[in-house]
């Protein structure tokens, strides 16, 4: 199957063929005829199924074609869970579009407003925006969605997660009812189904990837290890080829910032990207990895969303993540495109009851091996007996250093980046944050 048939516009496979994509992926195979006759569609894809192109390549096509460009309102929105998934859809949207005089801008928090407004004042075709943020300038009435042809829900799933609920119906509310709209989850859990039972006009359903599966390209390692020697293990892993980039996965924020201080005592060049950082530092973080001037980039499974690396030979996982199908996501980011991929994970005992959910998810064994020199002092037990992860509760700290600080054990000191579920609930009730 060729990108020429599906019907997209020369100026569109020009710039394909300059990005050097030679077909299209399933899910661009199967999603953009569907987008192109206008309906609505409901897609279920990970991150590196190539859906983003799944969906701006006909939106870009629906908006060069039809209508006036550049008015004061905006006639495509784009919405995302995290600011880096805004930014690096606009940077697709920007690639694929180069030929095309289609303008877009992105509306995440973390930076000021100002410039925002300014763009939106000019006027721009396509907004990306996070939730948040856009529910800041609907109160500002610096944006107005009275235009939108075509909404775009990406990684609705998370939105979801992320307690996004009541900014989406806000948002959904404000937007003209004859439109068309394209929701991309990774799953079509329940959640999904009543959003697009309620938001949506008979979507097409496509589907390409089994839910909650992960590319047959990527070996999955366990190591068991003791909480304590997790740091001198990982620096063992990643000393086996120094010139890897490998992107690290610590659950808390707290957690990513140590590590990168330990690594880089011991010679690494690392950097961590989480919610805490500045837009500018994440940023910073993310194009020092992609050109290799960092080989480790540590990251919380929120601010990792959106990150797009090609060919990432392996990720690691620090920490196991407390909901299995985080690990799912986490994967999701090494054997992209066939190319073959490695998931280490480095596990101690009371972590035994999440690896045991995680096998369970993907339907798969996962080998499980001992490093020389890191034997655990408790075995590893992922059999029905083992610990049971529960919701909110945290992993034994690592030893620390003699006489070090150790931060009040509430949440925010540790720099949690999913709250727990008391927290979770009581932020829910405010308006959620845009911040990743
Ligand atoms: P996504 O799932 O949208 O995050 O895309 C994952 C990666 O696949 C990105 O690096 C895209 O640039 C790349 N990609 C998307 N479509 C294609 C294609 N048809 N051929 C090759 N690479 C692609």
């Amino acid at each position: 199957m060729s990108f020429e048939s599906l019907g997209l516009a020369p100026a569109l496979l020009r710039a394909l063929a300059e990005q050097g994509y030679a077909e299209p992926t399933p899910i661009q195979a199967a999603a953009i005829p569907v987008v192109l006759e206008g309906g609505d569609l409901l897609a279920a894809a990970q991150t590196g199924t190539g859906k983003t192109a799944a969906f701006s390549l006909p939106l870009l096509q629906h908006l060069s074609t039809a209508g006036a460009t550049q008015t004061r309102r905006p006639r495509a929105l784009v919405l995302t869970p995290t600011r880096e998934l805004a930014a690096q859809v606009h940077d697709n949207l920007r690639d694929y579009g180069k030929h095309l005089r289609i303008s877009s801008t992105t509306i995440f928090g973390g930076v000021s407003m100002g410039p925002q407004m300014q763009a939106l004042r000019r006027g721009v075709d396509i907004v990306i925006a996070t939730p948040g943020r856009l529910i800041d300038h609907m109160q500002q009435r610096s944006i107005d969605l009275s235009g939108v042809e075509v909404l775009v829900l990406d990684e609705a799933d998370r939105m979801l997660d992320m307690g996004f609920l009541p900014a989406l119906k806000r948002i959904l509310a404000a937007l003209p009812r004859q439109r068309q709209t394209l929701l991309f989850s990774a799953t079509f859990a329940p959640p999904i189904k009543a959003l697009a039972l309620q938001f949506m006009h008979q979507p097409r359903e496509v589907s390409v990837t089994p839910p909650n599966t992960v590319a047959t390209t990527v070996t999955h390692h366990v190591h068991p290890v003791d909480a304590a020697n997790k740091r001198d293990l990982l620096l063992h892993v990643l000393a086996q080829d120094s010139r890897r980039q490998t992107l690290v996965f610590s659950r808390t924020k707290h957690g990513a910032d140590k590590l990168v201080r330990y690594l880089e005592t011991a010679g690494m060049r690392a950097a961590a990207i989480h919610g805490n950082k500045s837009q500018n530092a994440r940023t910073r973080a993310l194009s020092d990895f992609k050109s290799g001037r960092i080989t480790v980039l540590v990251a919380t499974d929120i601010a990792a969303r959106g990150i797009d690396i090609d060919q990432l030979p392996i990720v690691i996982n620090y920490d196991l993540p407390m909901v299995a199908e985080d690990y799912v996501h986490r994967i999701g980011r090494t054997g992209r495109a066939g190319a073959d991929g490695m998931a280490v994970s480095l596990v101690s005992h009371e972590e035994a009851g999440l690896l045991r959910d995680i096998r369970k998810l993907l339907k798969q064994d996962i080998a499980v091996s001992e490093v020389p020199g890191f034997e655990p002092s408790h075995p590893l037990r992922t059999d029905a007996n083992a610990p049971k992860p529960v919701q909110g509760q945290r992993q034994p700290r690592q030893a620390r250093p003699q006489g070090s600080h150790r931060p009040h054990n509430n949440n925010h000191a540790h720099g949690s980046e999913r709250p727990a579920e008391g927290n979770r609930k009581r932020r829910r009730q405010r308006r959620p944050a845009a911040k990743a």
